[in-house]
């Protein structure tokens, strides 16, 4: 105390004991004197930081009243220690225990003193519990943070993060991740670059969807925000990003659009299986029919045979169909007749779905070709008909169909029309229909009212999807227990497009006139088959089973040759190779490529090698002479 102050309370009248009684009366921390383990003296702050009253504590209570069950032990060991002398002061922390249950952290500092002759405590304390419990809440909000933090330098060294961040690359702890490099985690060491480019120029990215790589090697998919730190002069000094994981909702979706594909393929499946069983057994029972009829009754025979024959078609017609839409979808737009589309496709779900389930098809004549692309539209039409089906547990009418009209009926129901024309296809049930909640929901990805395991709710996601693409409009309307219709408008071109390019009806237009045609084929039969089919429709016919001979026949016999009609899948020399082989021996060459498989990617190939023309097996005879004769014939001469 300096001389003035001292003055100052002198002035006052302060007695030194009345002093020290206020000073610890009114202090702010709780202040205590135990002897004979009962609290002999606490002050008001000590008698309102554990809930009771002066009066109750004095001479009533003991330290073990006031501390948590699970802190006595130390408690009484640490009082044992100080009244015995062994540790003379100590300054500790506890759980406390108020009047009311509460738990409390109490800091303590107690030193021991002879009270009145004999051995006591005295000490101070305060009550740390809302410091002790917001450093809690904020260490468990950063440890359990789903956020994963980081900050990297340049370089890539990565500087500081948290334990989310190491757990997400799959690292035990921070401590293990902190000597890595960043690089280390991107899928390419050039998309760090491009990383640290755009941060350059942004300053900071957000919301971006990346892609790493964990220490397994295994793929995480995150959402990021990255913000740059930049010096005075501009360099680029760290990076600061969060991260959250989005892997397994990743996962999830990748299922769920892996179960849908496997319900339409289940559903197209079901059908082709059924059909073909029926075609089976057309063509069994008539080859039967066929041996006893063959000479005692010709004209059943050739009825048998054309029952065959058709049965074949009908065969080779879906089997097209089916590697048509398993493809992957491309988005490839062509001329497309939806109401064809319609047709097949109520036409294959016929045999696949429950026969309480009817269909019923109505297309408008005179209907122009609209620019699509026709798996697409399969697709769409599929997903429709499924959801209908299931509306009609007992059965009921699926009903499709395909008018024109015009832009001023889309106007005010949809923003945007910008075609004069659609084609407007209507596809209705009966079924159990819907409240408007729900059919407000119907397009949403993953809506779905369905069991789970039953519905993936992407059927009409996807629908929407193709249908934007095809810069079409799509609604719905339907009323409880009576029904839904969804109504689909595609814009039909302002250019009247022209329909796809039918195989000619008759075969007298397309008879060669004594042209020589190379067949290059390694299967025999087919290869008979071309050769017969030609040399009887007026051509002359050369033939190898492989690609080197058909070179070499071309080699020697090239002037003589007017086309040559090459299968892509050939053993040894590809039909490309043959190709360009061909090419190089007479660039002018006509070439006719044939192929079993219909990828879009292997069509572009054969054409980019200079095919004037492509041919799916398997083929007609009059598909055969129609691609032929156009090929000789452009002009149709
Ligand atoms: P999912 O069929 O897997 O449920 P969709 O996207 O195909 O997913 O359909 C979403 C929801 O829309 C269905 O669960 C159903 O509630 C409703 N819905 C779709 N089509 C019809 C329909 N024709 N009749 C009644 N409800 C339908
Ligand atoms: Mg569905």
């Amino acid at each position: 105390m300096t001389k003035t102050t001292q003055a100052r309370n002198d002035r006052a009248g302060a007695h030194p004991d009345d002093l020290f009684r206020l000073f610890v009366e009114s202090s702010l921390t709780g202040v205590y004197l135990i002897q004979d383990n009962l609290f002999r003296y606490v002050n008001r702050a000590f008698a309102e930081i554990f809930g009771w009253e002066v009066g109750e504590i004095v001479d009533k209570l003991g330290p073990m009243e006031l501390t948590a069950p699970e802190d006595r032990d130390l408690v009484a060991e640490n009082i044992r220690e100080r009244v015995e002398g062994e540790i003379p002061e100590l300054r500790y922390s506890f759980r406390g225990l108020r009047k009311d249950g509460k738990r409390l952290h109490i800091e303590v500092l107690g030193s021991s003193v002879n009270h009145m002759n004999r051995p006591a405590i005295i000490g101070t304390l305060i009550d740390n519990t809302e410091k002790v419990t917001a450093a809690e809440r904020y260490r468990r909000f950063f440890d359990e943070d789903i956020a994963a933090h980081y900050i990297t330098a340049p370089d890539g060294a990565i500087l500081e993060c948290n334990d989310t961040f190491a757990r997400l690359f799959g690292f035990a702890s921070k401590a293990e991740i902190l000597g890595t490099n960043a690089e280390s985690l991107f899928p390419m060491p050039r998309e760090r670059e491009r990383f640290i480019e755009r941060i350059k120029e942004g300053r900071r990215i957000e919301r971006h969807e990346a892609e790493y790589v964990r220490r397994d090697g295994k793929r995480v998919y995150v959402v990021e925000n990255a913000v740059g730190e930049f010096d005075l002069a501009g360099n680029l000094t760290s990076i600061r990003g969060y991260l959250v994981d989005e892997t397994k909702e990743r996962r999830l979706e990748g299922q769920l659009y892996q179960s849908q594909k496997l319900e339409t393929l289940g559903t197209l499946v079901g059908g082709i299986a059924h059909d073909f069983n029926n075609i089976l057994g057309v063509i069994v029972g008539h080859v039967g029919l066929m041996e006893n009829k063959r000479s005692s009754d010709p004209e059943k025979f050739s009825r048998s045979l054309e029952a065959v024959g058709k049965a074949a078609n009908r065969g080779a017609n879906m089997v097209r169909q089916l590697l048509t839409f398993a493809r992957k979808v491309e988005v490839m737009t062509e001329s497309v007749r939806i109401g064809d589309i319609i047709e097949e496709v109520a036409g294959l779900l016929k045999e696949a779905f429950p026969e309480k389930i009817a269909f019923s098809v109505t297309v408008e004549p005179g209907i122009p070709s609209i620019l699509a692309d026709q798996n697409q539209l399969y697709q769409v039409f599929l997903n429709l008909c499924v959801n209908a089906r299931d509306a009609m547990p007992a059965g009921g009418t699926i009903s499709m169909n395909a008018s024109v009209v015009r832009r001023s009926f889309l106007n005010g129901r949809f923003k945007e029309v910008d075609s004069e024309e659609y084609v407007l296809v209507k596809v209705s049930d009966e079924g159990v229909g819907m409240d408007k909640e729900t059919a407000s929901h119907v397009f949403e990805p993953f809506f779905t009212t369905k069991k789970q395991g039953q519905g993936t709710g992407l059927g009409l996601a996807v629908v929407y999807g193709i249908v934007k693409a095809h810069s079409g409009f799509i609604d719905v309307e339907s009323e409880k227990d009576k029904g839904t219709t969804f109504s689909l408008y595609f814009p039909i071109p302002p250019e009247a497009i022209e329909a796809p390019a039918a195989a000619p009806e008759e075969s007298e237009n397309v008879m060669g006139r004594g042209e020589t045609i190379l067949v290059v084929e390694d299967e025999r039969p087919l290869r008979e088959f071309a050769e017969t089919a030609l040399r009887d429709n007026g051509y002359e016919v050369l033939s190898a089973a492989g690609g080197a001979g058909g070179v070499e026949i071309y080699g020697r016999r090239g002037a003589d040759i007017d086309l040559v009609l090459v299968d892509m899948g050939l053993p040894g020399m590809t039909g490309s190779e043959v190709l360009a082989a061909l090419r190089k021996l007479n660039p002018q060459v006509k070439v006719i490529a044939t192929s079993g498989y219909l990828e879009p990617e292997v069509k572009t190939e054969i054409f980019a090698a200079g095919a004037v023309d492509f041919l799916a097996k398997p083929y007609h005879v009059i598909e055969l002479l129609g691609k032929i004769n156009k090929a000789l014939r452009p002009e149709g001469r």
